[in-house]
């Protein structure tokens, strides 16, 4: 199948062709046609299975003929809302990449930066709006966007959407919208809340499933590394300095343990940045770019802020922490791996983990390989290691009040 045999105008298929895709990829076949249809799509696909394209790509196609002149004032007729930042950003990049020879405008809205340069785009008109949920609801409190004539509604991510208490804010969003609308809803996983939302936002929706969460990228080699959590980093730089060849992922549950390892590789010579929910928008853009640029070959992430994040030619992914919850670990390592190349992904597991390696092969339905020859291995017998200051004037099981006070945000 080729892109011109969807339905596409060719100033679209051209803009494509540019990008070097050779032929559309398989949620883009089964989903493009059916958004020209003005079919309510819910699509199951992860990020790197091309499912941007496989939205903007007909969105674009049914603006392009309707085009408003852009001195008449042009009004928001697509709107794409999205969890983080960094996928708008993302998002938006490619709709600008696609729309290169059309007239369609596309415009980004998200917060952590100023209101004025956006307000001032709202204001000069715009086709295509990609926002986060957050950002746009104040915008629109401020009268700064109208959303009356959208036609078309993607959620995008939702399940990370729900997981991130997004749920009132899309309601909201979908209510300020008309109600007479296109909705494309896109979820990685469809856990049983996506699925209720789903059923509340779309319209007898046609369903496209293309990679179920349990197929992990079969390009991807997967091995694990059994370790006491205190010789993880040891672990970590032994498996940098005599394994790993080019770039390197490296995931960790919190945002305090991003910032430790980040101090320990660098004390070790290593080019390494990060991001994680705490940096600014600005901090997190540059980190991602000199990734991208190859200026430092480690970054190292939370998963909230890594989501979705399109950076390609990852050669290797370490999970240091491993994900609680299963579907993230195929997440993080389909970073690796992508479009045909051969990516290894690393696992570490301490004695408190053992049950998360459990979840994780019942999920991909696989056993994944276990590396016994290493320098730091964990005794099979060992119990969870529970880790207290010395001399910490807190008692096991007890919590401080501020403690208990504090609500901690952990991505
Ligand atoms: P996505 O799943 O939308 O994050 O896309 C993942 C990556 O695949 C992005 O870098 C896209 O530029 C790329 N991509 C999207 N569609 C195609 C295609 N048909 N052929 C090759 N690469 C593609």
């Amino acid at each position: 199948m080729q892109f011109r045999d969807l339905g596409l105008n060719k100033p679209i298929v051209r803009a494509v062709l540019e990008q070097g895709y050779e032929a559309p990829t398989l949620v883009q076949e089964q989903t493009i046609p059916l958004v020209l249809e003005q079919k309510d799509v819910i699509v199951s696909a992860q990020t790197g299975t091309g499912k941007t394209a496989a939205f903007a790509l007909p969105i674009l196609q049914q603006l392009f003929d309707k085009q408003d002149a852009p001195k008449k004032g042009k009004k928001i007729k697509a709107l794409i809302v999205t969890p983080t930042r960094e996928l708008a950003i993302q998002i938006e990049e490619n709709f600008k990449k696609y729309s290169k020879y059309s007239n369609l405008r596309t415009g980004i809205v998200y917060g952590g930066v100023s209101f004025e340069p956006q307000k001032d785009m709202l204001r000069k008109g715009i086709d295509i709006l990609v926002a986060t949920p957050g950002r746009l609801l104040d915008l629109h409190k401020q009268d700064a966007v109208y959303l009356d004539f959208v036609e078309t509604f993607v959620l995008d991510e939702a399940d990370l959407m729900l997981d991130m208490g997004f749920i009132d804010d899309i309601s909201k969003i979908e209510h300020l919208c008309p109600e007479e609308k296109q909705q494309l809803l896109f979820s990685a996983t469809m856990p049983a809340k996506v699925v209720e939302l789903a059923k509340t936002v779309l319209q007898n929706p046609v369903k496209v499933e293309v990679a179920p969460t349990s197929s992990t990228v079969k390009t991807v080699q997967q091995l694990l590394y059994y370790v006491p959590k205190p010789k993880k980093i040891e672990l970590c730089l032994h498996v940098l300095r005599n394994t790993i060849k080019g770039s390197v992922i490296i995931f960790r549950r919190t945002k305090y343990g991003v910032d430790k390892l980040e101090k320990s590789l660098a004390k070790n010579g290593y080019s390494v940045d990060s991001i994680h929910g705490d940096k600014t928008q600005n901090l997190r853009q540059e980190a991602l770019q000199k990734f991208k640029n190859g200026d430092v070959s480690i970054l190292i992430a939370t998963d909230v802020a890594a989501r979705g994040i399109d950076i390609k030619n990852v050669d290797a992914v370490i999970n240091f922490d491993l994900p609680n919850v299963s579907e993230t670990y195929v997440h993080r390592i389909g970073r690796t791996g992508r479009a045909g190349e051969n990516g290894v992904a690393y696992s570490f597991c301490s004695a408190d983990e053992k049950n998360y390696v459990q979840a994780i092969q019942k999920l991909i339905q696989k056993d994944i390989e276990v590396v016994e020859e290493h320098p730091y291995p964990l005794d099979p017998k060992a119990k969870p290691e529970v880790h207290r200051k010395k001399g910490s004037k807190y008692k096991k099981g007890r919590k401080s009040e501020a403690s208990k006070k504090k609500k901690r945000r952990w991505y």
